[in-house]
């Protein structure tokens, strides 16, 4: 059995961090390196899924589930518009090979990837 994931030990309360939001199956924090004025990781309690190919194939649920809590948390805590982002792969800048989609929010019309 492996290490549990850093934010497995957030959501035990073993790592400090506030958890702004929760569903029964995910539960949201703020990047401790934010990005953006708004920072959010949204993350499924299950650590079974390493990315969001994996979670899409296993899971599909939970993944519209993880899109509907970025949805509102973006709403919450931003003006509701936000990028989503999943970095897959280590080369794609993967560190946390627990699943979660990072929320950006707030100022961005300045850096559009379009
Ligand atoms: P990844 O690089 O895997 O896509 O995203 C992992 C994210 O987790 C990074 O943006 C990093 O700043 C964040 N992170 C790592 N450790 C902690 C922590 O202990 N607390 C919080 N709130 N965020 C963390």
């Amino acid at each position: 059995m492996s290490e549990p994931s850093i934010f497995t030990r957030i959501l035990k309360g073993e790592i400090p961090s506030e958890i702004i939001a929760e569903t029964e199956n995910a539960f949201v924090i703020r990047d401790i390196a934010p990005k953006a004025p708004v920072h959010l990781l949204v993350i499924p309690k299950t650590e079974d899924y390493r990315n969001v190919v994996e979670l899409a194939a296993g899971d599909p649920d939970l993944l519209v589930e993880l899109v509907g809590l970025a949805n509102s948390a973006a709403s919450e805590h931003s003006d509701g518009d936000f990028r989503l982002i999943f970095n897959t792969g280590e080369r794609a800048g993967q560190t946390v090979f627990h699943v979660h989609a990072h929320v950006l929010a707030g100022g961005l019309e300045e850096k559009s990837l379009g």
